[in-house]
């Protein structure tokens, strides 16, 4: 029983968890806390202080008239009786106005007239000769006191007795005690604590709603978000897309970021997908071809020597081009790999294209490689040597393979202030227009026969296309069919003494 209890409030717990601990949660929580803490100090120092002004005016009240009267009735040569004590009285306090006859005021009067303030007046044997009030009285003793805080007959009260000493014979007159309740200052106290403690509870509904509101208002964006990242998760190329916040801040810019993150992602699972496709559509030829030659092979071929030679020639011929089609395409995935920041080396450009450029006419010697240089010195571009013969070679094999006629391949190179450029022009058969744009795509090649019989698996100016863009180069294209094809590659220069390994 126990045991189920148990769990069922761990389930809860657990449902409740990411609620309570939500951002929007504890943001609500943290400013509520902390308006409220505010507040609360702000109504203490308001009661403490309001409280502290009151009770200084009731002790000065209390100080003042038993100073007074009690110097006014010292002037007396008589003790006090309950005969003479209400006309003693009486002249003191006209007598603090006669003293001032100039002016209309009579503070000790004004003192006097409220009516929490009681005067009680004794004689020399310490008995209750005239009070100020009617009502009940209580005897406080001693009667002699400095200003001070007492509860009489349980209220709460300030109280000062003084001694009428007479200032001719020095003779004891009397006795002189003021009281001052403080229940109206209570009064006021508890109304304000009240009116406080409502302050801070309708304050703190306030803050929790302003806060929940703010909260919130601030946290759409983000709410948006994982509501698209949920939709992503179910399905990684859904079109869903977090709106754009309208105030241009920060949380636009993570939205912005966090779009551009989904349609990058997106765009790599698309092109790797197609690259599967491509490269399985590409490898089956070849398999295909191999398996009909080894069926060929194993139906009649094993004892006819012409079959045999034919097919194992075929099916090398084959794997040949498998190889080179596994290797390019590995050269494809490195290049995509390849980050330019961790590039130390620096090639010289006109040593480079001269070897590569050599080496071709070695191979092609029915071709004129006529090669241009425009610069006065070499100049130096940050990028692998293998890279830039790699690219070399994919321009210079294209122009040699869709040439027609007219063997020659004219190689130049030129210079600005801070770029390098490299043109490979062929007078072949040239590109059509429309499939210009087309032929950097992998796999893609205008006539597929033609290509195939010249060994072309159509990644080389994918390949050579990647590496520009990693080097942060350009490649431009001019081609007329039936003319011939320019490729022009441009690279920034760097300087033969820059150090790339700090
Ligand atoms: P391939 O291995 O087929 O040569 P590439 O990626 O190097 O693949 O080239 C893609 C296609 O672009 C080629 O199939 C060809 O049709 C066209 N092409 C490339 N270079 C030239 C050129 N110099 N002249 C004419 N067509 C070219």
């Amino acid at each position: 029983m126990f045991e189920k209890l148990k769990q069922k409030i761990s389930k809860k717990m657990d449902q409740w968890h990411p609620h309570w601990f939500s951002l929007q949660t504890r943001w609500m929580i943290l400013t509520t806390t902390f308006l409220m803490v505010i507040f609360s100090a702000f109504g203490f120092l308001v009661y403490q202080n309001s409280i502290a002004a009151l009770s200084q005016e009731a002790k000065q009240s209390v100080e003042q008239v038993t100073t007074q009267l009690s110097n006014e009735l010292s002037r007396l040569n008589r003790v006090l009786t309950k005969k003479n004590a209400t006309d003693a009285v009486r002249d003191a306090i006209l007598s603090g106005y006669k003293s001032k006859s100039n002016e209309v005021e009579n503070s000790l009067l004004s003192e006097l007239g409220q009516h929490r303030l009681y005067v009680y007046v004794y004689d020399g044997r310490e008995d209750l000769i005239l009070k100020s009030r009617p009502g009940k009285y209580y005897k406080v003793s001693p009667l002699v006191q400095p200003l001070k805080f007492k509860r009489v007959n349980n209220i709460p009260g300030f109280i000062m007795g003084k001694k009428i000493i007479s200032k001719k014979t020095g003779e004891i007159l009397g006795y002189i005690q003021v009281y001052y309740e403080l229940t109206d200052i209570y009064k006021i106290r508890n109304k304000l604590m009240t009116n406080i403690v409502i302050f801070i509870f309708i304050a703190f509904f306030l803050a929790l709603f302003c806060s929940a509101i703010i909260s919130s208002y601030f946290l759409k964006p983000i709410q948006e978000m994982i509501k698209t990242m949920k939709k992503i998760q179910e399905d990684p190329i859904a079109a869903e897309r977090t709106p754009l916040p309208k105030q241009r801040d920060e949380l636009r810019e993570l939205t912005e970021i966090s779009n551009t993150m989904i349609d990058q992602i997106q765009s790599y699972i698309e092109r790797q997908g197609q690259f599967v496709q491509d490269a399985s559509h590409e490898l089956r030829t070849p398999v295909a071809v191999i398996e009909g030659h080894l069926n060929m092979l194993n139906r009649w071929g094993k004892d006819d020597p012409e079959i045999l030679e034919e097919s194992i020639s075929a099916s090398l011929q084959e794997i040949k081009r498998m190889k080179i089609l596994v290797e390019e395409m590995l050269d494809l995935s490195r290049v995509d790999e390849m980050v330019l920041e961790t590039v130390t080396e620096k090639t010289p450009i006109i040593e480079t294209v001269k070897q590569v450029a050599s080496n071709l006419q070695m191979i092609h010697p029915s071709f004129k490689f006529d090669y241009k240089n425009r610069l006065s010195e070499e100049k130096w571009v940050k990028i692998q040597r293998n890279h830039l013969e790699q690219l070399l070679i994919i321009f210079l094999d294209n122009a040699v393979k869709y040439s027609t006629n007219h063997k020659e391949v004219r190689i130049k190179i030129s210079c600005d202030k801070s770029y390098v450029s490299i043109s490979i022009q062929d007078f072949g058969e040239g590109i059509a227009s429309e499939d210009i744009d087309r032929i950097f795509d992998r796999f893609y090649r205008v006539d597929k026969a033609r290509s195939r019989s010249q060994g072309g698996n159509g990644l080389g100016l994918s390949i050579a296309k990647r590496l520009i863009d990693a080097y942060h180069g350009t490649l431009n294209v001019e081609s007329t069919v039936g003319v011939g094809t320019e490729f022009i590659m441009i690279f920034p220069t760097v300087e033969p003494n820059d150090d790339f390994n700090k």
